[in-house]
């Protein structure tokens, strides 16, 4: 079975960072399939900007852990600012330094991350269908039959053994097989930023900064940028309402630290979340429920 033949062992919905590393084990290991992302592009922000030690071994077992590293900043220090003075630094540069050759935080942009995985299969003769939406399935006797929406409009079947519900938060494969997301909302928004900036916080290591109202966290980018995650100045900001102009006025103020945004390449307000899926397989479905 080819990689776009309408038979496959495995389709995977969502070329996310896990569809992708689950299309690369399974292009490492023989096994077909076919991925799919109902969005036409790849998004350029940082989003998860974080690659802890135990990914980097995995991307060490898949041969790309270099060039992740040269793709993304080490910082070795983490800086606690409180109220304008810095009240403790932290080196993070040799925790477990005898128990894995990656023992770092490497700061590496969600969307080099999606990067690299897409070559990584591409270079075993596999890509991503794009503009390709998950509808709806059946369930066969050992298989299942998923229809999707091409860019064009028209449906389409195809035929698998498995599918991976990789289509991330909200997922549409959770909601079809009406698996529950459990969890709770933290109420106050926070904003997370991508931007140059006028500074003098150290660029190779991670800050937090508080003060009695706000706290932020400063999170080196490549090319002398920064990824900045923080609470707004006021409490009640409407998600709607937060603007890039209310935080860049409070901002310097505000924190006590000298770090002038400019050029906000992205700007986002969020609620967190701490949610799970009340199952993360479905076998009661494929049994016959
Ligand atoms: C503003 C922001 C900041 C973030 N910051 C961090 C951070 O600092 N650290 C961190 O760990 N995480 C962060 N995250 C979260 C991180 O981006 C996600 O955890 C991560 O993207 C999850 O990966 P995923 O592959 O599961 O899902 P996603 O990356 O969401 O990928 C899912 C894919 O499925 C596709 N899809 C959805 N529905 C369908 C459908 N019906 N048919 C076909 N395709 C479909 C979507 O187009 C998407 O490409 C942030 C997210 C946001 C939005």
């Amino acid at each position: 079975m080819g990689p776009f033949s309408d038979k496959t062992e495995v389709l995977i919905v969502g070329a996310g960072p896990v569809g992708l590393m689950m299309a690369c084990q399974l292009a490492n290991h023989g096994i077909s399939f076919r991925i799919i992302d109902k969005k036409e592009t790849v998004s350029t922000n940082s989003g998860a900007l974080i690659i802890q030690a135990r990914t980097l071994e995995i991307f060490g077992q898949m041969g790309i852990a270099s060039e992740a590293i040269v793709e993304g900043i080490i910082a070795d220090k983490i800086n606690i600012i409180s109220k304008g003075k810095k009240n403790a630094i932290t080196s993070i540069g040799d925790i477990g330094g005898k128990l894995s050759p990656y023992p770092f935080l490497l700061m590496l942009e969600q969307s080099k991350t999606v990067k690299l995985l897409l070559k990584f299969i591409n270079e075993r003769g596999f890509n991503v269908e794009r503009g390709v939406s998950f509808i709806s399935m059946v369930r066969e006797k050992d298989s299942v039959t998923t229809l999707v929406i091409l860019p064009d409009g028209s449906e389409k079947q195809i035929f698998s053994q498995y599918v991976v519900a990789a289509d991330g938060v909200r997922s549409s494969v959770r909601d079809f097989l009406k698996i529950s997301f459990e969890g709770f909302t933290y109420p106050k928004p926070i904003f997370i930023m991508d931007c140059k900036a006028k500074t003098d916080i150290p660029p190779g290591e991670i800050s937090f900064s508080f003060t009695n109202d706000l706290i932020a966290g400063f999170f080196p980018l490549q090319g002398s940028r920064w990824r900045i995650d923080g609470a707004f100045p006021c409490t009640n900001v409407a998600m709607e309402s937060g603007t890039f102009k209310e935080i860049e006025k409070n901002f310097q103020l505000g924190l006590k630290v000298n770090f002038m945004p400019e050029d906000a390449e992205w700007f986002s307000v969020t609620r967190s979340q701490q949610k799970v899926s009340q199952r993360l397989s479905d076998r009661e479905y494929f049994s016959g429920r």
